[in-house]
């Protein structure tokens, strides 16, 4: 067991770098443990109120102050799950003991999809697209060469229909935030360039020959949930984005 930290945050993401330089921008002492890169943390450590976390590999450190989990959409509520606070019937039916009943963790997950478009050009020797042997300045590699439209719309009528499906009734922007005409539904970005594999399970040459398109939902109306596959830390939770 290690000497105690102020606050522990847990998870290596954006988050965690705007947390930690609030706390610490208030009071530069502050000993600050961030655990992060995977899911290291096993869960919480402690009884009702929590001081500290258990890693995978059974080290325990403490916080004084508090434990911040930011382990991301998925992440967090496994590792609330994993440390007994959470629905106690998902809780039971993998043996973990319920410290703190809440059917609350792991809901009202907002999915945004994001639809990649890969799009092969009829004219590559016309120069479009980031690749081509006919930029050869330095400065194209500059910037993000992109165009981007992020206040498209979905028909009012197919926004209500689903509000009612998923939400109960809303007719005016009072009802409802989705409902403001200012309100960007959906975004679409042309890019430039073959967008990379790490958006699907393709690859395309970075040779002038490509570009590509993503449509995004921004404002989903379904809420997914996330459940635990076992009690492992090491698994994935089970994700249902509804
Ligand atoms: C392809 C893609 C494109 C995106 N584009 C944009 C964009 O253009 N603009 C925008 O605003 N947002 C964008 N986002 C969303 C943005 O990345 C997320 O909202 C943001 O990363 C969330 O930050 P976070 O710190 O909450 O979680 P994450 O960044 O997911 O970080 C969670 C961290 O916790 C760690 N972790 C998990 N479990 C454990 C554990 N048990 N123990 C220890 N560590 C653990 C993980 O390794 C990870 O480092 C995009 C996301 C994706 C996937």
């Amino acid at each position: 067991m290690s000497d105690p930290y102020d606050y522990i945050i847990v998870g290596g993401g954006l988050t965690r770098c705007a947390l930690a330089g609030r706390l610490s921008s208030k009071n530069s002492s502050l000993r600050i443990l961030i655990i992060e890169a995977g899911p290291n943390v096993a869960r919480h450590n402690g009884s009702h109120e929590y001081t500290g976390v258990e890693t995978a590999i059974g080290e325990i450190y403490n916080a004084s102050k508090e434990v911040i989990i930011s382990a991301g959409a998925y992440r967090t509520p496994q590792l609330l799950m994993l440390s007994g606070i959470g629905p106690a019937e998902g809780l039971s039916r993998h043996d973990i003991p319920v410290l703190v009943e809440s059917h609350d963790v792991g809901r009202n997950l907002h999915d945004h999809f994001c639809f990649p478009q890969w799009w092969k050009l009829h004219h590559p020797e016309q120069g479009l697209a980031t690749g081509t042997p006919l930029w050869t300045s330095p400065a194209y590699a500059m910037g993000m060469p992109l165009d981007w439209n992020v206040t498209l719309q979905t028909p009012t009528e197919d926004l209500r229909r689903a509000l009612r499906v998923d939400e109960g009734d809303a007719e005016s922007p009072k009802d409802h935030p989705y409902l403001n005409p200012a309100f960007a539904h959906a975004e679409v970005i042309v890019i430039y360039a073959p967008i990379s594999e790490g958006y699907a399970e393709f690859e395309a040459a970075m040779d002038g020959t490509h570009i590509s398109t993503l449509v995004l939902l921004m404002a989903p109306t379904s809420r997914g949930q996330i459940k635990l596959a076992d009690a492992d830390p090491a698994s994935a939770p089970v994700i249902d984005p509804n």
